[in-house]
């Protein structure tokens, strides 16, 4: 028996009538790009997410990518992230000539340590990188904006961190590629509604994934809406052929959109059986790792069910003994990004994000999704307590 770490064919099981239902309409209708499926789409996840503009788009990196040329943001500007996240999120910084300035995490939620930020941004305010490390080059930087990421599924602390961005004249794009729906407190929009510009992915494996490649820029902002429209499309004027910026080909097409549309119909269920399945584990796993811990108030949508080993060769363990039952396990992120490689020009040296670092160490996800049968987990658990 082997166990899937994300078991989507369980998911298509109950949905493949509609799926081939609405891939069929536009293989009828043949409008494979921007076709109707793109604003009924855009229209019901806006909604969903509580954001009063959705504009589908061609993954979650173009979504940041999009997001950060609609505000402007470029060479010599600094953007604050967190390295313990994909490297997407940094990448798309890079990308438009900006420079990430990497903050470190919250050791519990794995995501951006609101006092580590505003340390970051007094030290660049200051030019004084003893109060903050900051990146090679730093004294040059203006600070623009924030990426907080809401990892695994869980929304990043937004109150404060917008508190500060307020205080600072920051703006905020939200990466939300994993955490599409999460909730945040008492607030009236979900995960991908925080922030100037909310970002999500529809890759497969994320929470609400289509069949291929595709994401999604939300904003209650109409000028910032209207400008990632253009940017969606080479910058187009008022039509195609009139360009007035510099833009990308970042459209969804309409096939992923049909898909996407069948798919969310089981969304809000799943997000239930995923908090099942996550209070399952937490019951289930006892001393032997730690589980993850969802703040009060909070609701998580799980991309991922990260536990903390005890240290790095505890981990090594843990993922060779499931590895032998056939339970698949995942280590995200291995190396967090201010060591990668293709960061080393911004000079951020080991020790310097010392929660991320070790959190890598030490990190290891289960399987998680909605499908994952109390059998399975108490197996799962079983083969770990016994370690
Ligand atoms: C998946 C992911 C992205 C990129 O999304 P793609 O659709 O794969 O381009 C960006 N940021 C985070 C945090 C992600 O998990």
């Amino acid at each position: 028996m082997s166990i899937p770490f994300i078991d989507l064919k369980a998911q298509y099981a109950l949905i493949e009538d509609k799926v081939r239902a609405n891939m069929d309409q536009v293989l009828g209708h043949g409008a494979y790009i921007m076709g109707p499926e793109i604003k009924e789409l855009e229209q019901r996840l806006g909604e969903y997410i509580g954001s009063r503009y959705a504009l589908g788009c061609s993954s979650g990196s173009d979504a940041l990518l999009m997001a950060l040329m609609a505000l402007d943001i470029g060479p010599g500007d600094a953007v604050f992230t967190t390295p313990f996240t994909f490297f997407a999120t940094a990448e798309e910084i890079a990308m438009v000539g900006a420079t990430p300035v990497f903050v470190d995490i919250d050791p519990v939620t794995f995501n951006m340590d609101p006092a580590c930020l505003e340390k970051a941004i007094n030290a660049l305010e200051a030019r004084d990188n003893s109060i903050y490390p900051l990146p090679r080059g730093y004294e040059e930087l203006t600070p623009r904006a924030v990426i907080p990421v809401d990892l695994f599924g869980l929304a990043a602390d937004y109150d404060r961190i917008e508190s500060l961005c307020k205080a600072h004249h920051l703006r905020i794009i939200e990466d939300a590629a994993q955490a599409f729906g999460a909730v945040y407190k008492d607030r009236s929009s979900r995960a991908c509604g925080f922030g100037d510009i909310g970002c999500t992915s529809f890759f497969p494996a994320k929470p609400l994934g289509c069949y291929g490649d595709g994401g999604m820029c939300f904003t209650n902002d109409g000028e910032l809406e209207e400008k990632l429209r253009s940017i969606r499309v080479h910058g187009m004027g008022a039509d195609r052929y009139d360009n007035v910026r510099i833009g990308i080909n970042g459209r969804l097409d309409s096939l992923q959109a049909a898909v996407l549309l069948a798919k969310f119909e089981l969304f809000p269920d799943e997000i239930k059986a995923r908090n099942k399945v996550a209070d399952r584990y937490a019951q289930l796993l006892g001393e032997e790792v730690i589980t993850p811990r969802v703040p009060e108030g909070y609701v998580s949508v799980w991309a991922q069910y990260s536990v903390l080993a005890r240290d790095a060769s505890h981990r090594e363990a843990l993922r060779a003994r499931l590895n032998e039952h056939g339970i698949p396990t995942a280590v995200y992120y291995p190396i967090p990004l201010h060591l990668q490689t293709a960061f080393r020009g911004l000079g951020y040296e080991s020790g310097t994000m010392p929660v991320s670092e070790r959190s890598g160490e030490r990190i290891l996800s289960l399987p998680m999704h909605p499908y994952l049968d109390g059998a399975t987990q108490e197996h799962i658990a079983t083969v770990i307590r016994e370690m």
